[in-house]
């Protein structure tokens, strides 16, 4: 496979292109991001922004919030720098881990803020997961959607137009490019374009409907709400990094210092080197296990790139991270395949359908990774729980 050569991202990576010298654009995108865009400018937007907003509902804005270090800094910016009154809003996918409730619980102790806290159906979501894995070989529907969607609802029900988001998406991609002047807007066309893999609540309800009992309101939490009624609120929802370079490094260091953040094991990463990395989800191993099944790279990769393009590892060193963990096999497979009431071998199949050329992963021969200190405390399904509740057995 061809790779970048500055971050070795391959040319599986999404949204990818590679420049005559071999340079790739998401590489190029950090470079103006360094040396064009006026920061200083951008901080005062940031500045006129909430002035603009403040005091004049019932919250000067609302910071949706998983708990990872993205959502945790932006919120103690927004609450340290500018005294905003905030509400958070959090969407709980279903696999939050007892670390990251516990870093929740103090951040909001010591920021003093509001929250609102959502937990879907359980049921629904494991329908969910294994409609959008059989359609795209992605189970993180219900998350993505929910996560994006919910507090725009939120926002509209206590009547708060100004929504901030954390990290801008062309830190990782180019569906957005920092080279456009304008503000990337987390909006409906943004929610199409690649959060919602093209599945907007109504098709999936379409999709769902004949062999699962389902109440068209329980995908209300997924689906965007309406434009005009978003329109009348004047709405803006933007992302802190837009206006304030963004470092996940130094981002990190600081909440843990300030509020005590903990970072946390990922099933297939180099605990000790990236412990603040997507620490919010149980199920973020099999994430990365599927992405390396269908495009021969995984998460340490992308973590990689990000400290190469940043000159913050070596080469070589990067090298040694990437062939030690990458391609590993989570021990969460076998908690995940019980959630959904499926084999090995059928979720193999499922994957190779959602396979990246010219990536051909080798099924058979998967080593496990070991397994994070708090496994044995992950959610596990009773036997009559096992598997999704279908109206009628589907034959095999
Ligand atoms: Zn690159």
């Amino acid at each position: 496979m061809q790779k970048c050569s500055v971050c070795n991202l391959p040319e599986t990576y999404e949204t990818i292109e590679f420049d005559e010298n071999g340079v790739c654009n998401i590489c190029r995108q950090k470079d103006f991001k360094d040396e064009k865009i006026n920061w200083q400018k951008r901080a005062e937007m940031l500045a006129e922004l909430i002035e603009k907003h403040r005091g004049k509902y019932e919250y000067d804005c609302i910071v949706p919030f998983s708990g990872g270090k993205d959502s945790t800094y932006t919120l103690w910016y927004l609450v340290k720098k500018f005294n905003v009154r905030p509400l958070v809003v959090q969407f709980n996918h279903g696999f939050m881990r007892d670390t990251l409730m516990e870093n929740n619980l103090r951040t909001f102790k010591k920021l003093g803020v509001d929250v609102i806290s959502f937990t879907p159906n359980w049921k629904l979501v494991k329908r969910l997961m294994l409609e959008t894995l059989v359609r795209k070989g992605d189970f993180c529907w219900h998350c993505h959607t929910g996560i994006f969607a919910y507090p725009m609802h939120v926002a509209l029900k206590y009547q708060v137009p100004l929504i901030f988001w954390g990290e801008p998406s062309s830190e990782y991609t180019a569906y957005y490019d920092y080279q456009d002047e304008e503000i990337e807007c987390v909006d409906e066309t943004r929610f199409n374009r690649y959060i919602n893999l093209g599945i907007t609540a109504e098709d999936m309800y379409g999709m769902i409907k004949d062999d699962y009992q389902c109440d068209p309101r329980e995908l209300t939490p997924y689906t965007y709400p309406p434009l005009r009624d978003l329109k009348r609120l004047k709405y803006q929802s933007v992302c802190l990094g837009s206006f304030i370079p963004w470092d996940v490094k130094a981002n990190t260091k600081l909440i843990q210092e300030e509020l005590g953040w903990q970072g946390d094991q990922v099933e297939g990463m180099p605990w000790d080197e990236y412990s603040y990395e997507k620490i919010e989800c149980s199920m973020q191993g099999m994430r990365d296990y599927i992405k390396y099944l269908k495009r021969g790279y995984s998460r340490v990769s992308q973590m990689v790139a990000l400290d190469l393009r940043n000159e913050r590892i070596s080469k070589e060193y990067g090298d040694k991270l990437v062939a030690e963990y990458e391609g590993k096999k989570p021990p969460s497979l076998t908690l995940f395949l019980d959630y959904l009431g499926i084999t090995e071998d059928q979720f193999n199949q499922i994957v190779a359908k959602t396979v990246v050329p010219p990536f051909k992963p080798d099924f058979d021969n998967m080593e496990y990774a070991p397994k994070t200190h708090d496994f044995d405390r992950w959610y596990r399904e009773d036997e009559q729980d096992k598997g999704i509740i279908f109206k009628t057995k589907v034959a095999d």
